[in-house]
């Protein structure tokens, strides 16, 4: 006897409505072809009812599960991926290394032919002249 094989508690709850299942078609047709009077185990309805509940209530945990697992892991990347972005666009001037404000950012790129391209804070802006 092997026990290396791992049955979930979902497989082990269909094998159990599969075993219930087998049991009452048994039951039929004995009942049809042996005693010639159909009758009915109203133990094995109680049972595949029981079964099927349970299952549902574990599909149901487990996606709910994995729902929440799912939301909680690409929150960090997209965190990470933001901080990556505002360094790269950050606007600093090509002197000193100061972060300069949009204004000045703007005005560099408009006068580009003065400052030969490059951002250049107020400051320094009259040196590059
Ligand atoms: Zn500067």
């Amino acid at each position: 006897m092997s026990r290396r094989k791992k049955l979930s508690i979902s497989m082990l709850l269909v094998e159990g409505i599969a075993l219930v299942c087998m049991l009452k078609v048994f039951v039929w047709v004995i009942g049809n072809n042996v005693m010639k009077s159909p009758f009915s185990v109203p133990e094995l309805d109680y049972a595949l009812f029981g079964l099927g509940a349970l299952l549902v209530l574990r599909v149901g945990y487990v996606v709910v599960k994995a729902k929440v697992s799912n939301k909680a892991a690409p929150n960090k990347p997209v965190g990470d991926n933001e901080l990556e972005l505002s360094s790269i666009d950050e606007h600093v001037c090509a002197y000193c290394g100061k972060a300069v404000s949009e204004k000045v950012w703007n005005y560099c790129i408009a006068n580009s032919h003065r400052f030969h391209g490059g951002i250049y804070c107020y400051d320094h802006q009259r040196s590059v002249r």
